[in-house]
């Protein structure tokens, strides 16, 4: 058997077998990818009338492509993988939900994660109806339970994981994810969530997805590109589970004023002012942690290579309503048990750093 037949195989052996059976909706878009400028276009019952709502004078009377080449080439260029290596979704929310959705039968597969970690694994198993074994990280780190992952592996279907986690800050151990994806290919999907990468970019696993064939990344525009208002996220993995999931996603799941604000938000020009945005976040973490390590109302600041920081105070409900007062509006982690007395704080612009801190310290 060929290299890429046995690669097939292999992933198929993880589909579900209604979705490997499935014959994929065939969009007017999809059986006609020619360009449309000068046809006269009856196949997708679009309005020929152009509506008066434009953006950036794009038309809107037509449907998207389901993938839109543009926007596939500026974020393979961005990330320096090829366009069928990307999927395009609606956020990185809608990529957990429809790896999922391809890879579980409710019947009798698992998904596994480890709290805390962000919460839409959980939310999203249950309303898939599929189940879920958490194996919670070791307290006062957040290291990985990767003995405990190694003995739970009996049913689970794909393993969830947060690199740099939400909303702990911090990152997995690279070899114990090699040793995990070595000891669950062809049978186990690992998925890494890299919603905050670009703030500690050097930590990105990208580069595995071309050695294992059980391995999808997840990225979003919604944390450091600043468009969480846009939705707009991307799924890599190799070309033949990006096939398979192109069956399940939306015929077409990404607007034309998304698209085209996406391809904005990716030009050379705009990357830099990017990465200068991560670098000015950056420093404001770095100004606010140093403050805040004097404040006796707190009991410890956790290590964080995202935009934010997962702070544990001595008590936290109090602290939460008086900043609330004060108008500063945190999240309370105090929902999970082993993150009693923490609150997750938003690394803002430098005046929002100092409110906070100033109000922090007068409470000290
Ligand atoms: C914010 C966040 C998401 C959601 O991203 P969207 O692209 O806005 O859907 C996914 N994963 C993690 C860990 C996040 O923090």
């Amino acid at each position: 058997m060929n290299q890429q037949k046995k690669k097939i195989k292999n992933i198929n052996q993880i589909v579900k077998k209604n979705i490997l059976n499935l014959i994929p909706y065939k969009s007017a878009r999809l059986l006609y990818k020619n360009n449309i400028n000068n046809k006269i276009m009856l196949n997708a019952n679009e309005s020929p009338i152009i509506s008066l709502f434009s953006i950036n004078n794009r038309i809107l009377n037509r449907y998207p492509e389901q993938q839109p080449k543009e926007l596939l080439n500026f974020y393979s260029k961005y990330i320096n993988l090829n366009n069928e290596n990307i999927l395009i979704t609606r956020g990185a929310d809608e990529g957990i939900d429809i790896i999922m959705r391809t890879f579980c039968n409710q019947e009798y597969d698992k998904i596994l994660f480890c709290p805390p970690t962000y919460d839409m694994y959980r939310v999203t198993a249950e309303i898939l109806n599929i189940k879920y074994l958490m194996i919670f990280s070791i307290n006062d780190n957040w290291k990985i339970n990767f003995n405990e992952i190694k003995k739970n592996l009996k049913n689970i279907k794909i393993i969830y994981f947060c690199n740099p986690n939400n909303p702990t800050g911090n990152i997995l151990n690279k070899d114990n994810i090699i040793q995990l994806l070595e000891l669950t290919k062809n049978k186990i999907i690992i998925v890494i969530d890299e919603a905050y990468i670009e703030f500690c970019l050097n930590h990105t696993m990208i580069y595995l997805i071309n050695k294992y064939e059980n391995l999808i990344i997840l990225r979003t525009l919604s944390k450091a590109f600043g468009l969480a208002g846009l939705r707009c996220g991307f799924i890599l993995t190799n070309k033949y589970i990006i096939n398979i999931l192109l069956k399940v996603i939306a015929p077409y799941p990404i607007s034309i004023p998304v698209l085209d604000i996406a391809i904005q938000a990716l030009s050379t020009k705009n990357l830099v002012i990017m990465n200068n945005n991560v670098k000015t976040i950056i420093n404001n973490k770095k100004w606010l942690i140093k403050k805040l390590s004097n404040c006796s109302c707190i009991k410890k600041i956790f290590t964080s290579k995202t935009n934010f920081i997962l702070v544990k105070f001595y008590n936290s409900k109090i602290i939460f309503d008086i900043l609330n007062e004060n108008n500063i509006i945190v999240r309370n982690q105090n929902h999970e048990k082993i993150l009693n007395n923490c609150l997750r704080i938003t690394i803002g612009t430098f005046d929002e750093c100092k409110k906070l801190f100033f109000t922090l310290q007068k409470i000290s």
